[in-house]
């Protein structure tokens, strides 16, 4: 089979860890006979150096004619400067969500177990691992509401700035359909996690979550408030299976979810729109410190290609192979700087790369 990649290397440690997630890709074809057709495209501060803007037309064009996008990360301090929309990553991500319509935000937060000692948590908390899986809503919400500063009346006050939570139904439906899809093929939980005691978006969130969860009779559902959620994640987090939240809560909580596994090098993420298109990318940032270095960690854009080849191209026993590979990389006690604290054996991101298409 031909699948069709547009791949967005970015800025920072982007070009070097995409590259090696694209070899990954590469052994994938070649053990299953699938052709791979990647096409190169700008975002982010490489495209302003390139050509002014962000999120070039082309770029999006691109993305749009492909199956499936496939993200370094963008940003760095030489574009700092630049105001709002014109930044790397206000303008090249929240551009790639909204022209995609990428509504849906998966990140895993998955515990290996050879990285336990990575936890910030007690081995009596974590037990035999976390496998939590959060959705995200991504593209409605506090974030794309209405927004503003105005003056108030009372002259004490001074200025005063606002910005609204609006969700509707459709929104909501659709993004708690993908959660008890995944809680499907998982262990058939959902946690719905809002703040219903004090938003009117939060009481129609909860009502249409149970509203779509009469559709999925063998799925359990829990609901929670946001702040006792972010508590127990800490506490207990092997109750969760998946988490179905909304943009805002879901941005904090899948931070804090990804930290109690120990290492921002190791974790993917996917965005989904209608249909199988996704993009797909590692959770951390363009990591400017240690760009060129060679030090990178590739393995959480690896498992990010694993996640597309699961959810846009349906390769399950591939997704599976390839995080065998990283299991199996760990298992033979290879590490990259970010697990090892830069022991000096620690292999570089072109070697982890290399190891794990080894293992493919
Ligand atoms: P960051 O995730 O880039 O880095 C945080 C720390 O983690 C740094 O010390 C970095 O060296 C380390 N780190 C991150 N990824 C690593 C990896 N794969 N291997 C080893 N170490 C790794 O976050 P930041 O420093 O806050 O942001 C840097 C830039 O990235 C900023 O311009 C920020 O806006 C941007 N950013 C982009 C995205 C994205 O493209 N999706 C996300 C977050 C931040």
């Amino acid at each position: 089979m031909n699948y069709n990649i547009t791949v967005i290397k970015g800025d920072g440690i982007g070009p070097e860890i995409v590259t090696e997630a694209m070899k990954v890709l590469e052994a994938v074809g070649r053990k299953y006979d699938h052709t791979f057709n990647f096409t190169e495209c700008l975002a982010g501060g490489a495209a302003i150096d390139a050509t002014g803007e962000p999120l070039p037309a082309e770029t999006v064009a691109a993305a749009k004619s492909s199956d499936a996008v496939l993200l370094g990360a963008v940003g760095g301090p030489k574009w700092d400067h630049l105001p709002g929309e014109k930044r790397p990553e206000q303008g090249a991500l929240l551009g790639l969500r909204k022209e995609l319509g990428l509504y849906a935000n998966l990140r895993p937060a998955m515990m290996f177990d050879q990285l336990a000692d990575a936890s910030p948590l007690k081995q009596e908390i974590i037990g035999e691992g976390l496998d939590i899986l959060i959705v995200r809503e991504l593209t409605g919400g506090i974030y794309f509401g209405e927004k503003g500063y105005r003056e108030t009346v009372d002259p004490d006050m001074g200025e005063t700035a606002y910005d609204v939570e609006q969700y509707s139904v459709k929104e909501i439906r659709r993004i708690a359909k993908v959660a008890f899809d995944m809680a499907m093929k998982r262990n058939k939980k959902v946690t719905s996690v809002d703040k219903a005691n004090v938003l009117q978006s939060s009481k129609l969130w909860r009502r249409t979550v149970a509203d779509v969860a009469k559709e999925y009779p063998e799925v359990e559902l829990d609901n929670l408030y946001v702040d006792n959620a972010a508590m127990q994640l800490v506490r207990n987090p092997r109750q969760f299976d998946v988490i179905v939240t909304s943009n805002m809560f879901g941005d904090i909580l899948s931070d804090e979810a990804s930290q109690i596994t120990g290492s921002i090098g190791m974790l993917p993420s996917a965005s989904l729109a209608d249909g199988n298109f996704g993009m797909y990318e590692p959770i951390h940032g363009s990591a400017p410190d240690i760009a060129g270095t060679g030090t990178a960690n590739p393995i959480a854009t690896i498992l990010s290609a694993a996640m597309m080849l699961r959810y846009t191209f349906g390769l399950k026993e591939e997704a599976d192979d390839i995080e065998n590979a990283v299991n199996q990389f760990l298992a033979a006690g290879y590490r990259t700087p970010d697990l090892c604290g830069n022991a000096p054996e620690a292999k570089s991101t072109v070697e982890t790369g290399d190891l794990i298409a080894s293992f493919i």
